[in-house]
């Protein structure tokens, strides 16, 4: 008995640490190296833009989207906007009024008469879209007014095909998303500066035109599938902080799951297709894709079965007692979603994001990731 509680232990430690393992050599290269911004070559240019807007049922906050895109600090005779809608509410109708005596920027408004979801109306935009450089943005967003100077600065670069910015405040106030932003942004700065990133955000997302291939139709991690397959093609797609919008989401670890879970499907499934890239395309199939593989499809089972066999050697070590350690957890989430745990907070984030990428695993094997979801009405009251 004495013996198999020592291997227990012993295996739960080796389990953590390696577990742990490759965060230690990111976090100390990331300390060490310390890169900051963006590795591109910026240089001030302004080539013509199309922002590209998928709609679904926003009648609440199109307006004020629409009024968000056109102050942007950019000329708006060198910008069209492209606006794919699969409503049926009022959201076109906003959309034509808005529009109605305006010159500048020029509306193509590709009206869906049954929602598919939104890869193939991303898939219409983008081969609508005309113009040099294409920014696609999530409704339910905000930009900062120097965006898409900051996205041409970027592509000027003949070695970047996309790029993707940085979340600077998280709308409603949720400090759980905000803490793994944080780690997120250096995360993604570090990727960027050994090749390219993995990762781009729904609420900003920029492309050379010419970059621009279809993305799979059942596709739900639609801007991180794009940028991956412009990788692929050969240019590098990078993070820059400089690149600034706001986002809307929720503490509450219950009313989280909904989106985490589909977004972490999104992801599984995009690195389990793209599987052969691995080893390939310099330090991008070399670096960044296996820490993501194992961030994605290999720690939070690592971190489960930890969980697990820790409980099962507290119980035979100290009986009932042994709970505490499934007890500390639930302590742990019922704090962390409540934004309550301070400086541990960016851990509980990471925390939580992985107990998604192991629900996101779950469904996945289940069948479940369907291409058309439930646009969460809550959020959207930030943006009205
Ligand atoms: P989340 O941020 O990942 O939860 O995704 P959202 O539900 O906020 O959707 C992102 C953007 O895509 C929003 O602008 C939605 O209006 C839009 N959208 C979602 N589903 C569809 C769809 O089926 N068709 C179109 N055209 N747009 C969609
Ligand atoms: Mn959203």
């Amino acid at each position: 008995m004495r013996k198999s509680v020592r291997n227990l232990v012993g295996t739960v430690t080796t389990l953590v640490s390696l577990t742990g393992l490759p965060y230690a050599i990111y976090l100390l290269l990331a300390k060490m190296w310390n890169p900051q911004g963006s590795p591109a070559n910026k240089r001030r240019a302004e080539p013509s833009v199309s922002i590209v807007l998928p709609t679904y049922n926003e009648e609440r906050i199109v307006e004020n989207k629409l009024r968000d895109i056109i102050s942007l600090d950019y000329p708006m005779d060198e910008v069209e906007i492209v606006i794919v809608d699969s409503s049926d509410d009022d959201t076109r109708k906003i959309i034509w009024d808005f529009f109605a005596d305006r010159q500048t920027p020029e509306l193509t408004l590709l009206e869906e008469d049954e929602r598919r979801g939104l890869a193939p109306a991303l898939n219409e935009a983008y081969a609508a879209a005309s113009n040099e450089i294409v920014v696609k943005t999530d409704c339910d967003s905000k930009l900062a007014a120097d965006a898409l100077q900051e996205a041409a600065a970027n592509l000027a670069d003949p070695d970047v095909g996309a790029v993707t910015g940085r979340n600077v405040d998280v709308l409603g106030g949720s400090d759980v998303e905000e803490g793994y932003r944080d780690v997120q942004a250096t995360i993604q700065t570090l990727e960027s500066h050994l090749d390219s990133t993995l990762i781009f955000h729904g609420p900003f997302s920029a492309f050379e035109n010419k970059e621009i291939v279809p993305i799979d139709q059942d596709s739900i991690a639609d801007d991180t599938e794009l940028a991956l397959k412009i990788r692929k093609n050969g240019k590098r797609v990078v993070f820059d902080p400089e690149i600034r919008y706001k986002e809307a989401s929720h503490s509450e670890f219950s009313k989280r799951r909904a989106q985490k879970d589909r977004r972490a499907m999104g992801l599984i499934r995009l690195l389990l297709r793209n599987r052969d890239m691995l080893g390939r395309y310099g330090l991008y199939g070399g670096v960044v894709l296996p820490f993501n593989w194992w961030f994605m499809l290999v720690s939070p089972w690592l971190l489960a079965v930890s969980v697990g066999l820790a409980t099962l050697t507290g119980v035979l070590l100290a009986g009932p007692l042994g709970l505490a350690v499934p007890a500390g957890v639930g302590a742990f989430t019922f704090l962390g979603s409540r934004d309550l745990l301070g400086s541990l907070q960016p851990i509980f984030a990471v925390f939580d994001t992985q107990v998604s990428l192991l629900f996101a695993a779950v469904k996945l094997w289940r069948g479940e990731g369907s291409a058309v979801w439930d646009v969460d009405e809550e959020l959207r009251d930030a943006y009205e």
